[in-house]
């Protein structure tokens, strides 16, 4: 995690520009801060908003820290009429997409859980993640199943979610890689998701800077916004704007780690290498190229050439690393009484193939890499 002093990027760590983009004087503490009473007003009620862009991921951020109640969501929108009638089209056609009916999906940060009764509804069975310990207990209060916790400091063991929102919360994030990577972790491979966050491509667009706040620390345009998700392990699958354009909304899904197994053991290649290596009629063989392909390779067969041929006099009366093969001038082609040469010097390959057949006049068995297999270009089949 990078160091939070103000100077680096919550995000990716790089430093962030200065002078900052913007400065705004004297803005409340914070859009829960409010007063009892005007006698209340003091110094102690403003903050100084500095908005700085990441040298290396561009994300705007503050570099003020955050509110103290930052992990929990406090918002009265979500029980206006006009949200709900707007949250049930978009789920609707969400678990249409997907197939998620009665599957489990989850809302991070729920606040009371307005939403999950509306999920239910439409046949999924929905759970919400809530840090704000009265709200949990307001939504609980209501029979919502409501998961008490942070992303990435839940004591959720398995990941179970098919599906997660997550509404105007993740800007709030001190650390958004961690919180996303805590989101991760209640997921299943291959879960999707719907992020929405406010839109300061919009900001930037018609110049209004009165949005910013310092409960949002991270001020995402659609672009550093597709960058923290992919950044976080998650594919972007479709990218749009909503609520007039005051919000991005990204679907996303949870990157499943892919599948090498096959390519580590099914290297075709290496596979011939050791076929003519163990070949009696191969005779006694050498590579040709001492460089990373060849050296690889050799570190892998089963049984060992005789010598690796290289032109670069550098590598020449050295040893191959990892099994102690001579490294030799090709001059010594004769010498050393080579039947086969396998040629592993990736795009001089043809060159090699040239310099052995016509200026060295080798007769012997030639192999070469062409379109990932290897292939023998000169000898006896
Ligand atoms: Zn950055």
């Amino acid at each position: 995690m990078a160091p939070m002093n103000g100077t680096t990027c919550r995000l990716c760590g790089a430093l962030l520009l200065d002078p900052p983009a913007l400065t705004l004087e004297r803005v409340p503490v914070g859009a829960q801060a409010f007063l009892d009473s005007p006698g209340d007003l003091n110094q102690h009620a403003t903050v100084d908003l500095i908005l700085a862009e990441c040298a290396g991921c561009g994300l705007l951020q503050l570099r003020n820290q955050p509110v103290a109640y930052y992990r929990e969501v406090i918002t009265a929108s979500s029980v206006s009429a006009t949200v709900l009638s707007a949250r049930r089209q978009q789920f609707c056609a969400f678990i249409d997409e997907f197939g998620l009916q009665g599957k489990k999906v989850i809302e991070v940060g729920c606040g009371k859980g307005h939403l999950l009764d509306t999920l239910e509804e439409l046949g999924v069975q929905a759970w919400g993640l809530e840090s704000g310990s009265a709200s949990v207990a307001a939504g609980r209060a209501h029979g919502r199943r409501i998961l008490e916790g942070y992303p990435g400091e839940t004591t959720a063991s398995d990941p179970i979610f098919d599906a997660f929102f997550c509404f105007n919360f993740l800007e709030h994030s001190p650390h958004p890689g961690e919180f996303l990577k805590g989101v991760r972790g209640l997921l299943k491979d291959g879960a999707v998701g719907i992020v929405e966050v406010p839109n300061f491509d919009n900001d930037i667009s018609i110049q209004r800077h009165y949005d910013l706040v310092i409960d949002h620390l991270l001020n995402f345009t659609s672009q550093t916004l597709g960058l923290t998700l992919a950044f976080s392990g998650f594919d972007v699958l479709s990218v749009g704007t909503c609520w007039d354009g005051d919000s991005i909304r990204m679907v996303v899904r949870k990157r499943a780690p892919s599948n090498y197994q096959n390519w580590k053991t099914n290297n075709p290649v290496l596979g011939k290498m050791n076929d003519i290596l163990a070949d009696p009629e191969s005779g006694r063989v050498a590579v040709w190229g001492a460089s990373h392909e060849g050296l690889t390779l050799v570190s892998m067969v089963n049984h060992l050439p005789v010598c690796i041929l290289d032109s670069a006099q550098f590598k020449q009366g050295k040893y191959e690393p990892s099994r102690g093969i001579p490294i030799v001038a090709p001059g010594e082609l004769e010498s050393r009484k080579i039947d086969t040469v396998i040629v592993l010097a990736a795009i001089y390959s043809e060159e090699v193939v040239q310099t052995l057949v016509h200026r060295m006049g080798f007769c012997g068995n030639i192999f070469r890499v062409e379109k990932g297999l290897l292939v023998q270009v000169q000898g006896r089949h």
